[in-house]
């Protein structure tokens, strides 16, 4: 039944926003690649799915009512988050609830939220059964409140075993698909929901523009447009419209802001944002999810400015509450109210830290080692140094989310869900989306598709292995735990075998980081047509990433340039999650396809590009730097592109943001606007065509830039504004419409706020552009050049 709500549910979205659908929900079923694949116009998907819906009941009665009768300890329970530790023993195999931990935190202590798992990947049984255990001993408590149970579910629900993993989030904004997008983020929401589970740490919206932070893979890519459009679709994808339904759970944005952009690329170091970089950058995709009516929020854990996260009033409640509106809860990253102290030193004690964090915005605590955060609260608002009323406000978010995920109601697992996990349905959506990743970046003279007859060569760390598909928070933390990771998915190795069967001979010739023997692979590559070599990262998370050097590692460079000196012809597979820099290899490859952390369908995904059974679309949703210190985004400012005097412009990279060959080629023609003089208060429409010009079908993302030609902070020279994803036919033209409007035209001004100032815009799609004059409402000013005169 189950089921067939969430077919209806697909086929629903699909209706609103493909423009023909042409398929029953039963070829949906059954065929990959058939569902959400035209995306007619960004800002029309972005529009429905980022408006928040109405909650299905409003519950603030009966809230009230329960706050009227908890105790102080009561409230500061539902506050407190523990990680699973605090409530269980034993490792693997013998991993189960101790009743004594658990009577001590969920009922003495009332904690009203437990988080994650010990390094491991639980069974779906073993999921209800610790889930049951923990709701039934919050039934034991005098008000019966439920705990909300918490997740990482980043690419497709973590920690269960059988789960659907997808590309990781860099991945699906290589698709620049936000259908498909939504589409995996109800199948992460009906598995984590499936497992008794009804709230995930994601989406992460942090900005990727500083590659070398290990937490690039986990972001929608360096621009805030298509970070934002993606982020609504993942909202909307997890939460639905009813929250409370069994398709559905809770998000939690993070890590509200900034976090991504550490000035030495290290995970939890400072960063350096001003205010109006941070609100033209780093905010829009929060803004935009908490609009579309993201119920958590979850906080920076290192600094910026030299304050951090989770003490920063201005960003967690000014900005938050007061200008985004929003009304969910907050919670604390791991461990960070402890860090305040250890880490950052703002505060000489955990008493302090805590009472900073609450007052500056945090709900909820994940402590969560430790029953201190309890004890803490309970002595501070004693004291009068925390007002009840804070504490009041923060429990009555909290309860507010419970409510409408329906624990009140159904705090248990539904054992009629579990046949929700792992369907085919959701493998074929995930291997539509590992496919529509894939980017190629290089296709000399046409190397590829290679013919299945070729004699192939595989080699490299990353041909072997699901590890380096998936990278990190697939299973566990790191994703490094071999044996959790299914037996019946194909590697890239295992998926070029079912291509060319006997013609395929493997010599791994380097690990990661060592040499096992590059010789055999030389000697190998003598009696084949092609060398397809698979390189790039095995897997990380968060800090134990950190690297000061994004060169691809030594070992795998000598062996691509060992293969390169026979003359064999080259096709390096990148299988990473942020661009190691590959300068040395690139110019003697003939073909270079990024597999950008595609997840567990990513084998069949790169073998099928590789050998033609589907035509590459996924376009870079980052800058490929060509250097490690030439990092220098799309949006950067003009005069960084331009040549200097010394011939050495600092804008050089490898692969352009927006780069993605297909095996068809596509023209752009026919550029028009609406009207050249366009006033403020109006609109103007930039129409062209697009026409695949070649012998097969394919899906072109066109991407219209457009650039502010004076403004009062120094103008980018483009910044993303729309975009669309057609199906073309081969021969076939299709005409895109895209309308812009002043908010679009907008920027951050010197003040912090938004402005439109006057003067000509240039629009670029494909090879075109075009420019357009914007008036000061009802004067007409001449189409040249000009400062602004006012703003
Ligand atoms: C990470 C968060 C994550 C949390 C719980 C932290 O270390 O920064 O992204 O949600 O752990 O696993």
């Amino acid at each position: 039944m189950k089921i067939i709500v969430f077919f209806l549910a697909v086929l629903l979205s699909v209706q609103t926003f493909c423009l023909p659908l042409q398929q029953s929900a039963a070829s949906i079923r059954n065929v990959s690649d058939t569902v959400a694949t035209e995306i007619p116009d960004s800002d029309a998907f972005f529009q429905t799915a980022g408006r928040a819906p109405k909650p299905a009941r409003d519950n603030s009665r009966r809230i009230e009512r329960l706050i009227g009768q908890m105790t102080l300890e009561e409230k500061i329970g539902q506050m407190t988050q523990l990680e699973i530790g605090m409530v269980s023993t034993g490792e693997g195999d013998n991993f189960r609830i101790d009743p004594a931990k658990l009577e001590q935190a969920v009922v003495k202590y009332g904690a009203g939220s437990i988080l994650n798992v010990k390094d491991n990947a639980l069974s779906i049984d073993k999921w209800h059964e610790i889930i049951r255990q923990i709701q039934e001993a919050a039934a034991r408590t005098r008000l019966k409140i439920p705990v909300i149970y918490g997740i990482d579910s980043i690419h497709g629900a973590n920690y269960i075993q059988g789960s659907t993993l997808y590309p990781q989030e860099i991945g699906m904004a290589a698709t620049w698909n936000p259908i498909l997008m939504q589409h995996l983020a109800e199948v992460t929401a009906v598995e984590t929901r499936a497992a008794g589970i009804p709230w995930t740490f994601s989406p992460v919206l942090d900005l990727g523009r500083q590659p070398l932070w290990p937490r690039f893979y986990e972001t929608f890519g360096e621009d805030p447009y298509l970070a934002k459009v993606m982020g609504v679709a993942f909202v909307r994808g997890v939460e639905g419209q009813d929250l409370s339904s069994p398709n559905h759970i809770a998000t939690s944005l993070k890590h509200y802001v900034g976090y991504s952009f550490p000035l030495t690329g290290r995970d939890r170091t400072p960063a350096w944002i001003p205010e109006n970089y941070l609100r033209e950058y780093f905010l829009p995709s929060f803004a935009a999810a908490v609009n579309a009516g993201a119920q958590t929020v979850m906080v920076n854990s290192a600094e910026i400015n030299g304050t951090p996260g989770h003490v920063n009033h201005h960003i967690l409640t000014d900005i938050l509450r007061g200008e985004l509106g929003f009304q969910g809860f907050v919670v604390s990253d791991w461990e960070d109210i402890k860090k305040l102290v250890s880490v950052w030193k703002v505060a000489a004690d955990e008493k302090e830290a805590t009472r900073m964090s609450i007052m500056a915005g945090v709900d909820m605590s994940m402590v969560p080692s430790s029953y201190s955060f309890s004890d803490l609260m309970v002595e501070l608002v004693r004291e009068g140094k925390i007002p009840l009323s804070r504490v009041n406000e923060a429990v009555r978010r909290i309860l507010r989310v419970k409510f409408e995920l329906g624990l009140f109601e159904n705090p248990m697992p539904d054992p009629s869900l579990k046949s929700g996990l792992g369907t085919n349905t959701s493998r074929q959506l995930a291997l539509q989306a590992a496919r529509e990743s894939m980017t190629l970046l290089k296709n000399a003279n046409n190397i590829l598709p290679l013919a299945k007859t070729s004699r192939v060569l595989v080699t490299g760390p990353a041909a072997d292995s699901l590890i380096s598909l998936n990278n990190g928070w697939t299973y566990v933390w790191q994703g490094n735990k071999p044996e959790l990771y299914p037996k019946d998915r194909a590697t890239v190795l295992r998926a070029i075998e079912a291509k060319v069967g006997k013609n395929l001979t493997y010599v791994p010739g380097v690990s990661f980081e060592k040499e096992i023997d590059i010789q055999e692979a030389v000697r190998a590559v003598r009696n084949v047509d092609v060398a397809v070599v698979c390189v790039g990262e095995s897997s990380y998370a968060e800090t134990p990433g950190n690297v000061t050097d994004l060169t691809l590692s030594e070992p795998q460079l000598k062996l691509v340039e060992a293969l390169e000196a026979t003359g064999k012809p080259v096709v390096l597979v990148l299988v990473e999650g942020r661009p190691r820099i590959i300068s040395r290899i690139a110019d003697a490859a003939g073909g270079i396809l990024l597999a950008p952390n595609p997840g567990n369908e990513g084998g069949i995904a790169v073998a099928d590009v590789l050998f033609g059974d589907y035509n590459p679309g996924g376009k870079l949703p980052f800058t490929y730097p060509r250097s490690p210190n030439g990092l220098v985004t799309y949006d950067h400012k003009l005069f960084e592109t331009e040549e200097t005097a010394f011939g050495n412009a600092a804008f050089n990279p490898q692969f352009e943001f927006g780069h993605g060959l297909s095996y068809t080629n596509y023209s752009y023609s026919n550029l028009r606007l609406s009207s050249k003089q366009v006033q403020m208060n109006g609109q103007v429409q930039v129409s062209f065509n697009v026409t695949n010009n070649g012998r097969r079908a394919g899906k072109e993302t066109v991407i219209l830039y457009v650039r502010d030609e004076v403004a009062t902070i120094t103008p980018p020279g483009k910044r993303v504004k729309r975009f669309a994803k057609i199906n073309l036919e081969a021969g076939q033209t299709h005409a895109v419409t895209f309308t812009l409007t002043k908010d679009d035209l907008s920027f951050i001004g010197p003040d912090n706020k938004s402005i439109t100032e006057p003067g000509d815009f240039t629009v670029m799609v494909g090879n075109l552009t075009d420019r357009f004059t914007l008036t000061a409402a009802n004067h007409i000013v001449p189409g040249t050049i000009r400062k602004p005169a006012t703003r």
